[in-house]
């Protein structure tokens, strides 16, 4: 099989690497995820070679919000969320709320989630998703901290339950936003930050975003691969196929910053700056763990 790529195979060919012009920050990354066992080390160095220098990564439900924010402890540039994602919601309860609760006081734990909704596929029925989502909502009201959203064919609904909440909470990012204009203004009124990731790079689903992304405030804009999912479709024919990770984050910020009239520096260091003020790391910095020799 010399001529295609080895889906297995997730050294990244040195001719293919690609470094953004200034540091970046991956809002979402699902390094819990099996794929990531064998290579995190790996992986984690190839990303801070493309510059991304910070990764978020994403806790999903009680193990992999632990599992995140142990990998967050251990290292510097590493942080975490802790949540249930509407998939799981059917397992919300009182003793998952009060882990939860104990996640969020963790200095390397900046945002509750990912929580949200999911009609897309309804692996919890609506009303199980909007129970788990509400209580959420009520953990990122007395911690402060951000939240860390999703939302799948349920812009409406999420919009209305925002909006209850909006003076209750601080900060709301929508991650991997899908939607269209109205949903996304609808958003921006409630004063949300938007994620994009590469969906946008597909011509098949994500050509309404490009006409999008010049609505969304550079304040309020921050970016993200949701690897190991989501690869994009703009990647060298050798790429194809292979698993999404951090270090192809700059192919995501390049289709951006196309659409946006921007360089891919100017979108780096907005993104980043964005990012840093959203999830406060620089007050996160000042607890973290593994920082504190240098401190
Ligand atoms: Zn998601």
């Amino acid at each position: 099989m010399a001529d295609t790529a080895d889906p297995r195979d997730d050294s990244l060919p040195e001719a293919l690497r690609f470094r953004s012009p200034a540091p970046l920050v991956d809002i979402g990354a699902n390094l819990t995820h099996p794929s990531f066992a064998h290579d995190l080390d790996a992986t984690l160095d190839r990303a801070r070679s493309a510059g991304v220098e910070t990764l978020i990564l994403t806790g999903t439900d009680r193990e992999h919000a632990e599992q995140a924010a142990e990998l967050a402890r251990e290292r510097a540039g590493l942080y975490a969320t802790a949540g249930l994602h509407p998939h799981g919601a059917s397992e919300w309860s009182s003793s998952l709320e009060a882990a939860m609760r104990e996640l969020h006081r963790r200095p390397e734990v900046v945002a509750v989630g990912e929580c949200g909704l999911d009609f897309n596929r309804n692996f919890s029925t609506p009303a199980e998703q909007e129970r788990a989502f509400e209580a959420q909502l009520g953990l990122a009201a007395e911690s402060g901290l951000p939240l860390f959203i999703h939302e799948r064919d349920a812009g409406a609904r999420l919009h209305d339950i925002l909006h209850a909440w909006r003076d209750d909470i601080s900060q709301a990012v929508v991650h991997c936003f899908t939607g269209e204009r109205r949903t996304l203004h609808g958003y921006l009124d409630l004063d949300l930050h938007i994620g994009l990731t590469g969906w946008l790079c597909d011509e098949r689903r994500g050509h309404h975003l490009r006409e999008l992304v010049g609505d969304i405030p550079l304040e309020r804009l921050m970016v993200e691969t949701d690897c190991p999912y989501l690869l994009p479709r703009n990647l060298p024919a050798k790429l194809k196929g292979r698993r999404h990770e951090p270090a192809l984050l700059p192919w995501i910020v390049r289709e951006i910053a196309h659409w946006r009239g921007l360089t891919e520096a100017e979108l780096a260091r907005a993104t980043t700056a964005t990012a840093r003020r959203f999830f406060r790391l620089d007050a996160a910095d000042d607890n973290h763990p593994a920082l504190e020799e240098g401190n």
